[in-house]
């Protein structure tokens, strides 16, 4: 039997543990039940999760004693707009809700914003479980209580900080992501070995593969391992004013590349991150802070398991800086970037040369994709 890995997110009076493993969805009522909710709890869910978890997750409260009621909403990014939110809490609300009652989010990234977001702000904040569904989801956005929803100006420019009551894990729920999901959260995976453990990077390129076919024990090792770097970034500093912004190593780019691109289905979030981490480690490596060896190593390890490592055709240099210099991370008109002395050593800069950008930007594009 694998067992259940658990790691606490050590935030004092909100402090909460993420459960990770194969088949916590059947304990989603008992762990449920133990928080001591008031009797009826809110699944929200989507149309593909739902019709494959929802009936379980049900049976799994009731078989605890707490009657649920869903909310199933359409899949997809489109989902977190204010009028699916507005429709999503008025909902809620007719239902019949009080100070007590929990909502579950039983879902990828897209629903656990929505969902959180709404406990963030029905009756002025409720609970939530957070119960993610993808490979994204469970190593990044479920833990760390960042909620929100997309705005006409950009994305996530509407939210709040949540932190959930209590994370379950489902590994096994991975088993039915399609391919291209599962691998775009590969991504963000790849990340925290970037930012600050090296080894974990080394065991990736070992293990990887691995966990993202068919080895279950390799997979539920990297995501414990991704939660655990989260908690401890998160714990030390909740709401981004320092240390927590190290998350956003590849994002600079991605969120350019993703939004010169409109957001299409052509170019997944994690797609774009690993394209963004070639690039953050590309100009690391421009401005003589990084070995040229250890940038190689992350695209060859991107490569190898499938993930795309150069920029989609037809993108301008000019547009791609423009984007970045709308991004929400923009300080006092400074471009803050996520660079790397080497693999598992970044640190935040906001003093990148305009021509080292550029030229970066340049040979990237400038390779066929
Ligand atoms: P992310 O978690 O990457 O932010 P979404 O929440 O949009 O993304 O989920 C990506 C897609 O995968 C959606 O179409 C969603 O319905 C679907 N999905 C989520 N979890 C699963 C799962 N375990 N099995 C199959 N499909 C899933
Ligand atoms: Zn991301």
């Amino acid at each position: 039997m694998i067992p259940i890995r658990t790691v606490e997110v050590a935030l004092g009076a909100r402090r909460y543990p993420v459960h990770v493993g194969p088949g916590l969805l059947d304990r989603l009522g008992a762990e449920v039940a133990a928080l001591k909710p008031a009797r009826r709890v809110v699944i929200v869910s989507d149309e593909n999760v739902a019709k494959l978890y929802l009936a379980r997750a049900e049976a799994s409260l009731k078989a605890a004693g707490l009657t649920s009621t869903s909310v199933v909403l359409p899949p997809g990014e489109g989902s977190k707009s204010l009028a699916t939110f507005g429709r999503l809490v008025e909902t809620i609300l007719e239902r019949g809700i009080e100070r007590g009652t929990l909502l579950v989010a039983l879902g990828g990234g897209v629903i656990g914003d929505l969902a959180g977001f709404a406990a963030a702000v029905l009756l002025r904040g409720i609970g939530c479980v957070q119960v993610p569904t993808t490979l994204l989801a469970q190593v990044d956005s479920a833990v760390g209580g960042k909620t929100g929803i997309d705005s006409r100006h950009g994305k996530n420019l509407i939210g709040a900080f949540h932190q959930p009551r209590l994370v379950l894990a489902d590994t096994a729920t991975l088993e039915t992501l399609p391919r291209r999901e599962l691998l775009a959260g590969y991504a963000e995976v790849v990340k925290y070995g970037l930012i600050d453990d090296a080894a974990f990077f080394a065991w990736l390129e070992e293990n990887g593969p691995a966990a993202l076919s068919d080895g279950e024990a390799a997979r539920i090792q990297a995501v414990a391992q991704c939660v655990a770097a989260k908690a401890r970034i998160v714990a030390g500093d909740e709401r981004e004013q320092g240390a927590r912004a190290l998350l956003n190593l590849g994002h600079t780019f991605a969120h350019a590349l993703e939004a010169e691109l409109e957001f299409a289905a052509s170019l997944l979030h994690g797609e774009a991150v690993a394209i963004g981490l070639v690039l953050a480690f590309a100009l690391s490596v421009r401005l003589g802070l990084c070995p040229p060896a250890d940038g190689e190593r992350i695209r060859r390890h991107l490569a190898r398991v499938g993930l795309p490592v150069t920029p989609p055709p037809g993108l301008a240099r000019t547009k791609l800086i423009e984007r970045m210099r709308l991004d929400k991370k923009v300080a006092d008109g400074k471009l803050r970037f996520v660079l790397a002395r080497g693999i598992g050593q970044a640190f935040i800069s906001d003093a990148v040369p305009a021509d080292a950008l550029a030229a970066a930007l340049d040979e990237a594009l400038a390779v066929p994709a």
